[in-house]
């Protein structure tokens, strides 16, 4: 009931985020703090290797690019920890404090974004998040299966889910 009327005057939005293999060797704590002062819930969390096959249909969008390749090596080398944000407004918001693709645009235009921090170059760029509502929704059913019935509060039963 109390859950209702807070929907209603802040509706919640649900986005994934991912922390990418680069960032894991380093970042991985001070993002989760970055995450946490962002006023965003982490509704479910999982840290697991992609296979390549997970890789290749998680970036499916871009098979055609002549960086896909690399960009399936590079997500599939080491742990990602994926993340369910919840926040009104949580896609729109995880990508501005992710910055721009490009950690050198974004050193210049937003420099207190995590890939102005933390990223490498443009493949190695630390984080992920989905761009819309619609890819969020169709990436949280591939990572998490279906969690449509599920509290936006964490509990300890999403923690230990077995890996993928
Ligand atoms: P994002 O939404 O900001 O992550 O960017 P995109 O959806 O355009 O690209 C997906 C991912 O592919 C990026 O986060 C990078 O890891 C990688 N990527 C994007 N553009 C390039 C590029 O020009 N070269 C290389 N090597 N990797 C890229």
């Amino acid at each position: 009931e109390a859950e209702q009327e807070i929907d209603f005057f802040f509706p919640q939005e649900q986005t994934l985020a991912v922390i990418k293999p680069d960032a894991m060797e380093g970042h991985k704590e001070e993002i989760l703090g970055e995450i946490s002062k962002g006023g965003f819930t982490i509704s479910h969390l999982k840290e697991t290797v992609l296979t390549r096959e997970m890789a290749e249909e998680f970036y499916r969008e871009h098979r055609e690019k002549p960086f896909f390749s690399q960009l399936v090596d590079f997500m599939c080398r080491g742990p990602c920890l994926m993340l369910v944000l919840t926040k009104e407004n949580a896609v729109e918001e995880w990508r501005a404090m992710m910055g721009p693709t490009d950690p050198e645009k974004a050193r210049e235009t937003a420099p207190q974004s995590l890939r102005a921090r933390f990223a490498k170059d443009v493949l190695e760029n630390t984080v992920h998040g989905s761009s819309d509502q619609q890819h969020a929704a169709e990436k949280i059913h591939f990572i998490f299966g279906d969690i449509s019935a599920d509290s936006d509060v964490l509990n300890e039963a999403d923690v230990v889910s077995p890996p993928l």
